[in-house]
């Protein structure tokens, strides 16, 4: 069967494309993905707790509403509600990553989205229809796609880092940095370059003080964010040194993160209740390498500006995969929102429908 449109990733760009698509009659098929390593179903927000900022969720009740929504058979999915946050005997919190992301699959879903609980692990968008070939070895034939398989955060790989991981390990200061557990403490951010420093200041915000946690002896961060920084009273750098532990316990979470010294080997510890990693992001695209135009770091481009195209015509991108710089889930569902337009706009041109 040829496809009209398939859609490949389940973030917010995969499912916000989809529910454009759906509702445009283009009764897309979408990859969702499988657990490994390096990606998860559902994307980066299945591997965060609250999202306080995606606009349209205030805290609230939020799961009396996820439960009338969501389909009752997926309901095992859905993380525990915080029993921390209570008003008037209720839950009182902010959506949940893996909430919002089962709300957008429903929305999807409603509308008439197939979803395949599969990869794609080969594509050939070198002739049309193009043909992509699932992990089952399943051959789809498509007319247009949509890639929306975003990128992953880079950690240091550490045991312990992995333990404390949503216990005050994150990738992301915008997402979590205002949850309270980071409030009033110090904290230890990783990485030296314009993200390190942005999400370093932006952490002292809440924080007292700041711990940007570098290997080398210069920034690789622009002049202006390196004057930011070293003007930040609250940012203190450690030169020199990369993690070696992070410390805490089950109750608290992060307490502490143990640095090696890269000049003597020593080692010492700073107080902290958590770790922000800002070590750069990978983008899921290995399976699409010499198929599209990617940049050096293997972002796909967009080669119009406001568009979703991409240097195949009939390919459209969305979210994170694309964009390195703004990451953020409502932006990766506004350019969903985009490529779905731009598929459809363009099926119509091709092919009348
Ligand atoms: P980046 O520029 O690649 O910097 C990554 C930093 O992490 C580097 O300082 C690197 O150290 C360090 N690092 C990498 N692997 C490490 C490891 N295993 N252990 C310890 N440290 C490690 O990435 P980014 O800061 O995310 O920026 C990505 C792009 O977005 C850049 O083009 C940046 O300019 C842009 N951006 C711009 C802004 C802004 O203008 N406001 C904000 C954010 C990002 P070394 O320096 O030693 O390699």
């Amino acid at each position: 069967m040829l496809e009209k449109v398939v859609i490949i990733g389940s973030g917010p760009a995969g499912w916000s494309a989809a529910i454009y698509a759906s509702r445009a009659n283009l009764q897309p098929l979408l990859f969702e993905g499988t657990i490994s390593p390096e990606m998860i179903p559902l994307g980066q927000l299945a591997l965060t707790t609250e999202v306080e900022n995606y606009a349209g969720f205030p805290a609230g009740n939020i799961r009396a509403f996820v439960e009338s929504a969501v389909d009752a058979k997926r309901h095992y999915n859905l993380p525990p509600v915080p029993t921390e946050y209570v008003r008037d005997g209720q839950p009182h919190y902010a959506v949940q990553g893996v909430e919002l992301m089962e709300l957008m699959k429903q929305q999807a879903m409603n509308f008439g989205t197939r979803v395949v609980g599969d990869d794609i692990v080969a594509v050939d968008f070198s002739s049309r229809p193009f043909q992509l070939t699932a992990g089952s070895g399943e051959s789809v034939t498509a007319q247009s796609v949509i890639v929306a398989t975003g990128a992953r955060a880079n950690y240091l790989g550490l045991p312990s880092e992995e333990v404390y991981k949503n216990r005050g390990v994150s990738a992301c200061a915008v997402c979590d940095g205002a949850l309270p557990r980071f409030r009033n403490k110090p904290l230890v951010v990783v990485g030296g370059g314009d993200s390190a420093i942005e999400e370093g200041t932006y952490l002292t915000k809440f924080a007292d003080k700041v711990y940007l946690v570098h290997r080398r002896d210069q920034l690789r961060a622009s002049k202006i964010m390196q004057d930011r920084a070293l003007n930040n009273e609250k940012i203190d750098i450690v030169w020199n040194h990369v993690v070696d532990e992070v410390l805490g316990n089950e109750q608290d979470g992060v307490t502490a993160v143990r640095v090696r010294s890269g000049l003597d080997d020593s080692t010492h510890e700073l107080d902290a209740g958590g770790m922000f990693l800002a070590i750069g992001h990978t983008p899921n695209t290995d399976f699409l390498r010499g198929q599209l135009d990617m940049n050096d770091e293997g972002y796909i481009r967009w080669t119009e500006p406001f568009r979703t195209n991409t240097s195949v015509e009939g390919i459209f991108s969305a979210g994170d995969v694309s964009d390195d710089y703004y990451r953020q889930a409502i932006t990766s569902a506004g350019t969903g929102c985009m490529a779905a337009l731009d598929a459809e706009r363009w099926l119509v041109e091709e092919h009348g429908a």
